[in-house]
């Protein structure tokens, strides 16, 4: 079959998984999804092991028909890669929603724990297909010399603390051993592509993390060469897994490559990774060897010169500790601080801001309090000396102030030194708790998330004394009666409308999930453009909010962080708002669910 025929067949099976529904899925129709999936899983491996018969071989002979210059092959090759491009793109779009669906029915809670184990199945070789063919265009364009490398300047050990933290995380079911080792005479800035970096030190520890069940692994990095511009960077990645025989070293580095005839089967991949590596640390200038013992463990040793960088123009990091969902935790709080020094606003108003916080600052007593009554204001950092009202003073105003969703906020205190008469007076005006600076950005946030969690559980318990079904109502954000209007009064149609928006609402879940796995920005932001209308129908603001935020990044500045930092609020928020709405709905007439 023509790979124009192919592509037409997976675009009518993306279709049909976008009309599928879930709902009355039983174990034998599950059964054989998973089967035929499989299927066409293997069948598509089959064609990539063999590439004599591959699908982009067959397309792209008639090019290799012709004799081969050295410009032809360029050509071809390009070719070659843009036509791997497509079909990659092409498979992965359906992919993309078997992954998504698969992920709407663990969700749902609709499935027996056998179902459930079928639809992890389906998921887990969707992303071994979807690695594969990732793989597959990268070598591709590697191969075409179409890949571009950057050359920026870079925090070598925050690469490195990243790639530490990300192979952790990958072995925690393990038990390895791991440990990193960099030489202090490593400078702290270089310029080069630090994603490229990333890739190689994630490829080579990957798979030592795959060949070790028990033991160790070891990434050492030294400067090599004595040059002090550029510096020739030694890196080595050692471990004491299942080693690879003296037979099948030699073709290590080749393209799809793999040991042994069985570890596709016990491991799976693409045999493809190597061959990566080897392609990207020899485009940077650099050179890579291994030696290996079966039984004992391999060591990959690489070198790669890098010019010295600037230290002092490196872009200021978050704090690697934080993680997503601790932020997340804070994302759409309201939060109000007292501070006059103008460095600690810039720092503080930074911080919050990168974790999703609106932000409010003022020195100000008066202009605090108006801040207050006019915002819906979440919680106070309240720092202790200020020109004006102290912090204690200022607190007293707002203890005392008429309105109880004012004078019940937390308050935390801020300061460069707490007496011990401090804390006292702190706990006599009822400040809720103290930081001391200069403080940590983690310091901060978990103050945060600690006051948060106790006021809302406060509100709940009271809101819960006076009537059970009583919202509070800073929480309720939603309002269905505009929409009820729209719905010409139905509140059958107005349901359905809500059903629909919670099904767009799972799938941009389900999507954004695989599109940001695969760093697919394009899709990311069409998903995110397709949920926009619904979240904007529903007045869901927060919701509308991170999707704008999304699509911006999407547009602007691709910071692949930033936006799973997003997606995580997104995925966080989404059951408040679900809830709001039920609430709303049941408060518009009572007696519907
Ligand atoms: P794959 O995607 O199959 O892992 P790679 O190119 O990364 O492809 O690796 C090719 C083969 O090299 C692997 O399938 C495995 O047989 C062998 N290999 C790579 N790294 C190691 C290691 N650390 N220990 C043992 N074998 C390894």
């Amino acid at each position: 079959m023509k790979s124009k025929d192919l592509l037409i067949q997976l675009a009518k099976i993306e279709q049909s998984l976008h009309e599928f529904s879930y709902d009355e899925l039983n174990s034998k129709e599950a059964s054989t999804l998973k089967r035929t999936f499989e299927n066409f899983k293997k069948r598509l491996e089959k064609k990539i092991f063999h590439p004599q018969s591959a699908i982009m071989v067959d397309n792209v002979s008639d090019y290799y028909a012709v004799p081969t210059s050295k410009e032809n092959k360029i050509h071809h090759d390009t070719e070659a890669t843009k036509l791997i491009a497509r079909v990659s793109h092409e498979i992965r779009t359906p992919l993309n929603g078997i992954i998504g669906f698969t992920d709407l029915l663990k969700e749902d809670d609709l499935l027996n724990k056998q179902q459930f184990e079928r639809v992890e199945a389906i998921q887990k070789a969707s992303y071994s297909l979807m690695e594969i063919i990732s793989e597959l265009l990268e070598f591709s364009k590697l191969s075409a010399g179409m890949e571009n490398f950057e050359a920026v300047n870079f925090d070598f050990r925050n690469v490195i603390g990243d790639v530490r933290f990300l192979c952790e995380t990958l072995i925690s079911e393990k038990k390895i051993d791991f440990s990193v080792d960099v030489d202090q005479n490593v400078p702290k800035a270089l310029i080069g592509d630090p994603s490229k970096l990333s890739q190689v030190l994630l490829n080579l520890l990957g798979n030592a993390i795959k060949f070790v069940d028990d033991g160790s692994i070891t990434l050492r990095i030294k400067v090599q060469s004595e040059f002090n511009n550029p510096v020739l960077l030694d890196f080595s990645i050692a471990d004491t897994g299942i080693g690879i025989s003296e037979e099948h070293i030699g073709h290590i580095f080749d393209s799809f490559k793999q040991a042994e005839s069985t570890t596709f089967v016990k491991y799976g991949g693409s045999g493809l990774g190597l061959n990566i590596v080897k392609q990207i640390i020899e485009n940077l200038g650099g050179h890579i060897e291994v030696s290996s013992e079966l039984g004992v463990g391999t060591t990959f040793n690489f070198q790669i010169p890098y010019k010295k960088g600037n230290p002092e123009k490196l872009v200021h990091k978050k704090a690697q500790a934080i993680s997503s969902r601790q932020i997340a935790f804070v994302g759409y709080m309201n939060v109000l601080v007292f501070e006059d020094n103008q460095l600690n606003q810039k720092l503080i108003d930074e911080r919050l801001k990168s974790w999703g916080c609106k932000v409010h600052i003022t020195d100000d007593a008066r202009e605090g309090i108006k801040i207050l009554e006019e915002q819906k204001i979440n919680l106070i950092l309240m720092d202790l000396k200020m020109p004006g009202k102290n912090g204690f003073e200022v607190t007293e105003l707002i203890r005392t102030h008429e309105n109880k969703s004012i004078n019940q906020l937390p308050v935390i205190a801020l300061s460069a030194d707490f007496s011990e008469n401090d804390r006292k007076k702190c706990r006599q005006h009822k400040i809720n708790d103290f930081i001391l600076k200069p403080f940590k950005a983690e310091e901060l946030l978990e103050k945060i998330i600690k006051n948060k969690s106790n006021m809302e559980r406060t509100l709940m318990i009271e809101s819960f004394k006076i009537n059970p079904l009583a919202i509070n109502e800073q929480d309720q954000a939603i309002d269905l009666a505009p929409i009820l209007e729209e719905c010409m009064g139905e509140i059958g149609l107005l349901k359905e409308l809500i059903m629909l928006f919670n099904k767009n609402a799972m799938e941009f879940i389900g999507a954004a999930k695989v599109h940001l796995k695969n760093g697919d920005i394009q899709q990311l932001e069409f998903a995110a453009h397709k949920i926009k209308s619904g979240l904007k129908m529903m007045h869901c603001n927060s919701l509308l909010s991170i999707i704008e935020q999304i699509q911006k990044s999407c547009k602007e500045n691709v910071d692949m962080k930033h936006l799973e930092f997003l997606y995580s609020r997104f995925v966080e928020e989404y059951p408040n708002v679900n809830k709001e709405i039920a609430i709303a709905l049941k408060k518009l007439k009572p007696g519907t669910d």
